[in-house]
C-alpha cells in the first residue's frame, strides 16, 4: 500500500511521514517548490536530507506560472502579506492527487495541523482545502487526525486510526518531544519559510500587481533584487550590490533601459517600462547619481535603450528626497 506525502523539510510534514512510515505504509513524498520559498538556505535542501534520512523517495515539482497566476488573482484571498494559503494548498494538493492517481496510491497526506495557521488551518479551511483539491476522504492529517472526520484509509483499515495523534493549536513543545522520541533531526526551522509572508516583499508585490495585473517569473526575478522606484506604470531598479549589479546586466531586455556609472563606483540601473520623459530621466539619473561614489555633483551616465548607449549627466541629491517614489 502507497501513499503520498507533501514533505517540505519542517517538523510537522517530517513528522507526519515519520508516523504513517510507522504503520506500514511505502512512503513518496513530494516537495513543491517556488521562487518564494526561503527553506532551502544556505543551499541546504532540508526536504532532500529529510527524504534521505527516513529512507523515502522524493519529487520536487515547480509550481510554475500557474502559481504566479494564483498569486495574482488568488479565489481565497491573502493572508496577512500577499500569502494565497489557501489556493497555494488547494492547487499542491491537487497536484499531489494526480500524481496518487498516477502512482496507484490508496490516499495523500500532510503535516497540517488543525488550529495552528490563522488562515489556511482552521477546521472550515481544512474542510474546503479538502473539497477543492478533489481528495475528499483521500485526504489524511496524521497530526490532528483524531480531531477530524475518519478517511477512507482509516475506515478500511488500511491507516490505524487509534495509532494517529491529536495534537492542535500553536505550540511547538509537543512536536517537538515527538521529535525526540522518533529521532528526528535536522528539520527546516518554521519561521521565514515562505517570501510571500515577508511585509517589505509583500508590499512591493501589490505595487507590481496594482500596476501590471499579472505576474510571471521575470516579474518575480526583479522584484527580489534590488532598490525599486516606481514612476506611474514605470519602475526603477537599482542594484545594492556587485551581485545585483550583474544580475541586473545579464537579465537586461531590450524592451528596457539600463543604467551604469562611467568613471566612478556606482550601482547598475535598470528601467522597466517605456522610455522615460525628460523630466522622469531627469528624477531617475539624480537617484542613480546620489548612489554613486564620489563628491562632484554630477555624475555622468551611460544609458543604454534599444542597444544604443548615450552619456547622459546625473546631479547628486540628498536620498530622503526620493523616499516617497520607493515602494
Ligand atoms: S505560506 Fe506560502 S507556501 Fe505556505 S501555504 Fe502560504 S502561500 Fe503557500
Amino acid at each position: 500500500m502507497k501513499a503520498i506525502g507533501l514533505l517540505s523539510g519542517g517538523l510537522d510534514s517530517s513528522l507526519a511521514v515519520k508516523i504513517i512510515i510507522d504503520q506500514g505504509i511505502d512512503v513518496e513524498a513530494l516537495k513543491f517548490t517556488s521562487p518564494f520559498c526561503n527553506c532551502d538556505q544556505g543551499g541546504h535542501c532540508f526536504s532532500a536530507s529529510m527524504a534521505d534520512d527516513l529512507g523515502i523517495k522524493l519529487t520536487n515539482i515547480p509550481k510554475g506560472q500557474e502559481f504566479l497566476d494564483i498569486i495574482a488573482n488568488p479565489r481565497h484571498g491573502y493572508g496577512s502579506g500577499m500569502n494565497p494559503c489557501i489556493d497555494c494548498r488547494i492547487f499542491m494538493l491537487k497536484k499531489a492527487g494526480e500524481y496518487a492517481d498516477a502512482c496507484g496510491a490508496a490516499f495523500v497526506f500532510t503535516g497540517e495541523v488543525l488550529g495552528q495557521r490563522p488562515m489556511s488551518q482552521h477546521r472550515d479551511a481544512l474542510r474546503l482545502i479538502e473539497k477543492e483539491s478533489g481528495l475528499q476522504g483521500k485526504l489524511l492529517r496524521p497530526l490532528s487526525a483524531k480531531h477530524l472526520p475518519e478517511t477512507e484509509a482509516e475506515k478500511n483499515g488500511v491507516v490505524d486510526r487509534k495509532r494517529l495523534l491529536s495534537i492542535t493549536g500553536r505550540g511547538r513543545k509537543e512536536l517537538m518531544s515527538l521529535a525526540d522520541f522518533y529521532g528526528i533531526k535536522g528539520y527546516a526551522c518554521p519561521a521565514g519559510g515562505c517570501l510571500l509572508t515577508d511585509k517589505h516583499f509583500a508590499s512591493r508585490l501589490k505595487d507590481h500587481l496594482a500596476q501590471k495585473g499579472s505576474l510571471n517569473a521575470h516579474d518575480v526575478m526583479l522584484l527580489k533584487k534590488g532598490r525599486h522606484f516606481r514612476f506611474g506604470e514605470l519602475r526603477f531598479i537599482l542594484g545594492r550590490n556587485e551581485t545585483e549589479n550583474n544580475f541586473l546586466k545579464k537579465i537586461f531586455r531590450k524592451d528596457q533601459t539600463l543604467l551604469e556609472p562611467v568613471n566612478v563606483n556606482g550601482p547598475t540601473g535598470l528601467i522597466c517600462g517605456n522610455i522615460p520623459g525628460r523630466d522622469v530621466l531627469d528624477v531617475i539619473s539624480s537617484i542613480f547619481a546620489s548612489y554613486c561614489d564620489g563628491v562632484s555633483p554630477d555624475v555622468d551616465i551611460r544609458i543604454t535603450v534599444n542597444d544604443t548607449p548615450k552619456i547622459i549627466s546625473g546631479v547628486r541629491a540628498e536620498r530622503s528626497l526620493f523616499a516617497d517614489l520607493a515602494v
